[in-house]
């Protein structure tokens, strides 16, 4: 059977304006030609990111009605702990307002001395944000084939095990504060990671007593793609795999806000309640809130606790990873290329080698992400050499190994007729490619620069 059943009906509409292509012009350029500058309302289809868009299902709004709003102790509160503690194995669950804040109460506590190393298959850029601010060096360590895109592997978001190997020894085991596995492998096009090369990776971190944290925002996608992928776990239910996939790690970070299917949210896990706990604690109440309530409203933490299981329902996982999969068949008809096989939350359309007159410091990938919103009002982003940031000792602006336009999907909320209008918009910038025009950026901030800055239409011109 090659169509994919959607596993759910529509019981209420939110209507979306279409625009014309004068208009969407007009808006752009209003936009100094960002993304993040325009009004959602001016977006017809939506692909910027997958991170709190989704639709959330009948059971989690009913769920909301009845969240307890006590201040500590809440019924919430126990509910998702003890969903998320079966759901993964782990002893403490802490909810947190969104990923990025579980990773700001844990890296200064896991970062013992400044100038600590922490190594990761890739790292999410806030991940990388907080390893940074709290005094260590992030190293990414992902597999070869995981920076080909033409190269179609099961696992592309694997660690490279001998590169793992060869940085430890050459830091020096006392440097190395932690290894980090991100599932899937957001960075590297929402690539899985096998149960054989994280069973592998976490030998290497017991051996060397590092501790090992998975950050978990897909870790539903990825125990699907295992399932379908990996010998000997086609049998394996996703909560199984998962729980096994979660017995390797020490620790986890969680953005409830992607495979939880919450609009707002988050958790950190600790396997087993040892001497850090404590200090992460501190760490919480001081930023987040209360431990049983972690800055989320008591109605937030009852919808992510049905949310963790909706996530891993299998006929959910088929269609969501089958959506990702259709739009790059779609792709393949109109000859575009793009990072492959579709990822399970995304498909990244290699913009560098769609438009390869344009060099990479006028960015592809943004380019290609301006004419999607001026053909079809599709917004899209750059996963590119525009998102990097200059070296902050040089100035000078920095190449990324790939030039990618990320389509990623809301989970929900798209049908397929959505993702054919994405498709024919791409089939026809591939007809006039050749006259798409770079950009450069007439106003930057000093970090995530992507976010705010202002650019416009650039002739050629050299590298700065
Ligand atoms: C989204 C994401 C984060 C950060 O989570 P937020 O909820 O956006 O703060 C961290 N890691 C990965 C892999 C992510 O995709």
């Amino acid at each position: 059977m090659k169509y994919i059943p959607e596993p759910f009906k529509i019981k209420m509409v939110e209507p979306i304006r279409i625009t014309t292509e004068q208009e969407r012009r007009e808006k752009i350029a209003a936009a100094h030609y960002n993304g993040f500058s325009l009004r959602a309302e001016d977006v017809y289809i939506d692909m910027q990111t997958d991170s709190g868009t989704g639709a959330m299902s009948d059971s989690q709004w009913a769920a909301m009605l009845r969240g307890d709003e006590s201040y500590s102790g809440g019924r919430s509160y126990y509910e998702l702990l003890e969903t998320a503690q079966e759901i993964f194995g782990y002893e403490w669950i802490q909810p947190v307002h969104q990923g990025r804040a579980a990773e700001k109460v844990l890296f200064p506590v896991m970062i013992e001395k400044p100038g600590q190393y922490v190594i990761a298959n890739t790292f999410f850029d806030t991940t990388r944000a907080h390893v940074t601010l709290a005094g260590g060096h992030p190293i990414d360590c992902v597999c070869p084939e995981g920076l080909d895109s033409e190269h179609e592997a099961p696992f592309k978001g694997n660690m490279d095990l001998p590169s793992l190997e060869r940085v430890i020894a050459e830091k020096g085991v006392e440097n190395v504060a932690g290894i980090v596995m991100t599932i899937t492998n957001n960075s590297v096009g929402g690539q899985p990671v096998s149960m054989e090369n994280m069973a592998a990776t976490s030998a290497i971190a017991a051996r060397h007593k590092i501790p090992l944290v998975i950050d978990a925002a897909r870790f539903a996608e990825n125990a699907f793609f295992i399932k379908e992928r990996e010998a000997g776990y086609a049998d394996k239910s996703t909560q199984e795999i998962t729980h096994e996939f979660f017995g390797y790690a020490d620790i986890f970070t969680m953005s409830a806000k992607k495979d939880a299917i919450t609009n707002m949210g988050g958790l950190l896990g600790v396997r087993e309640e040892g001497e850090h706990v404590p200090d992460v604690k501190s760490l919480v109440i001081a930023g987040e809130g209360y431990v049983t309530y972690g800055g989320l409203a008591g109605r937030d933490l009852a919808a992510l606790a049905v949310g963790l299981r909706e996530g891993l329902n299998e006929d959910y996982l088929r269609y969501r990873v089958g959506q990702a999969r259709y739009l790059g068949e779609r792709l393949d008809e109109y000859g575009i290329p793009y990072q492959k096989p579709a990822g399970g939350h995304a498909v990244f359309v290699d913009a560098g080698r769609m438009l390869p007159h344009i060099p990479w410091y006028q960015y592809p990938g943004h380019a290609l992400s301006v004419e999607l919103y001026i053909e079809a009002g599709v917004r899209s982003c750059d996963i590119g050499s525009y998102l990097m940031d200059r070296d902050p000792e040089t100035g000078k602006q920095q190449q990324a190994p790939l030039e990618f336009t990320r389509l990623a999907i809301p989970r929900r909320v798209y049908t397929q007729a959505h993702l054919d209008v994405i498709a024919e918009a791409l089939g026809e910038i591939k007809q006039r490619a050749d006259q798409v025009k770079g950009y450069e950026i007439t106003w930057e901030p000093k970090v995530l620069r992507h976010f705010t800055s202002k650019l416009r239409p650039a002739e050629l011109r050299p590298v700065d």
